[in-house]
């Protein structure tokens, strides 16, 4: 019996890496400073830590995005308006209006009672001027490629931990997001810099972005405006999103 006990448990790292290869991918190109391809479904799992933080309310100076009652701040869409949230129902992926370049914000969303696996449950993303993006995903006892996972700095770096809630809970990004700054030609002078709590967990610190979002492929900086859109990606899942608001920050003199 003992021996059957200890034999199971020697099997079971050989079992999870067998089903983690199936994760993602093995034939994209690798990360630099890394040993992980893009996407890579070996690379190690973050810890589950269970979060304590409550939601907050916008501070005075915030622009809010959504309050529950209007999609007036975004183009695209709109999505569904229910019970104070916002749905995403299908018609596209959303951006606001208002643009904006270095910015502290809070959003909050909800993933439905799941329904696909991996990639396929509970996918949206906040994108910083429409192309850096954090992920939502529903990671909740759902395993995917470590650098697609919530609140993955997508197709680059995982988070510290997954401090995900149950699908059916509201969840809260608070993201501090320092544009890339670019010079006259159009050559990066700094990268961006995106620091991440989800849930009240720090998931990411100042980490520095290898360009705009790409699947598959490393991603690659190209010039931009120093303020750009915030977009919130339909990926077909009804994710449900409520209390967003955006601060735009800058440097005291
Ligand atoms: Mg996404």
């Amino acid at each position: 019996m003992r021996s059957t006990t200890l034999l199971s448990l020697l099997a079971l790292p050989a079992a999870w890496l067998l089903q983690d290869d199936k994760l993602g991918y093995q034939d994209t190109p690798i990360l630099p400073g890394t040993a992980w391809h893009v996407h890579d479904g070996l690379r190690p799992q973050p810890t589950v830590v269970t979060p304590g933080a409550q939601a907050s309310a916008p501070p005075s100076d915030a622009v809010v995005l959504f309050d529950g009652t209007s999609t007036e701040a975004w183009n695209g869409g709109p999505w569904a308006l229910e019970d104070g949230a916002m749905v995403v129902n299908g018609k596209g992926s959303i951006r606001t209006k208002q643009r904006f370049g270095d910015c502290q914000l809070h959003l909050e969303w909800r993933a439905p009672e799941p329904k696909g696996d991996g990639q396929g449950r509970g996918n949206s993303g906040v994108f910083f001027f429409d192309r850096y993006e954090v992920q939502i995903l529903d990671c909740y006892e759902n395993r995917t490629y470590p650098d697609g996972m919530t609140a993955a700095l997508y197709g680059q770096q995982p988070p510290m931990v997954n401090a995900c809630r149950a699908p059916g809970e509201w969840q809260t990004y608070d993201i501090a997001f320092r544009a890339p700054r670019f010079d006259d030609d159009g050559q990066l002078v700094s990268p961006a810099l995106v620091t991440v709590f989800h849930n009240g967990v720090l998931v990411h610190h100042a980490e520095a972005l290898l360009g705009a979002t790409r699947h598959r492929d490393v991603a690659a900086y190209a010039p931009h405006d120093p303020k750009g859109p915030i977009g919130i990606q339909d990926h077909g899942n009804p994710i449900a999103f409520r209390n967003i608001w955006v601060r735009e920050v800058a440097r005291a003199q």
